[in-house]
């Protein structure tokens, strides 16, 4: 799917919190985070990400690239609330780059996470998950001190993807 005009995804996510948030984005944010969030879960973040995207994906059928960009913008500027900009820095778009770049150096076949390129890519174990696994490793810190950490948006980036040592990814993806 191309690039949706800015415009519509503005549109769209009005309607969004017209509709199912009930008019209070805010408020409907922060019950999806808190009923997903188990401390427990290995999956933790994976379960917060869904449970913001999910209901937008079901409503719109939009991208979820869109949806990542729109919704993660609203929660990393969610200040004081730790919880959104863990989850908003956590919430990356997979564009055909980052994709090609995990297929052509042999990542995915290496994780056993070949794949073609789409909604494949945020499927666990997959493009998104590899990307947030590697962001773990990382201190984002180190290039801004104002980063959270871990940053996954911030290591999708090509030159962030590029600048990390592929030994690290040789370690099994758990
Ligand atoms: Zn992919």
């Amino acid at each position: 799917m191309g690039s949706l005009h800015p415009a519509l995804t503005a549109y769209s996510l009005f309607l969004f919190v017209r509709d199912v948030a009930d008019g209070d984005l805010v408020g409907w944010i922060e019950s999806q985070l808190a009923a997903a969030d188990d401390p427990a879960a290995p999956d933790r973040i994976s379960r917060m990400v869904e449970a913001v995207i999910g209901p937008v994906r079901h409503v719109f059928g939009a991208a979820d690239k869109v949806l990542m960009m729109a919704l993660s913008h609203i929660l990393i500027a969610g200040h004081g609330r730790p919880r959104w900009v863990e989850v908003g820095s956590a919430m990356i778009a997979i564009d055909t780059l980052v994709h090609n770049f995990l297929h052509r150096t042999g990542i995915l076949r290496r994780f056993n996470a070949d794949h073609a390129y789409g909604a494949g890519c945020y499927r666990p174990g997959r493009c998104a998950d590899i990307i947030r696994a590697v962001a773990d490793q990382i201190d984002a810190r180190a290039f801004d001190r104002n980063f959270p950490n871990p940053f996954p948006r911030f290591v999708q980036q090509p030159s962030g993807v590029r600048s990390v040592r592929l030994e690290r990814l040789r370690q099994p993806y758990r």
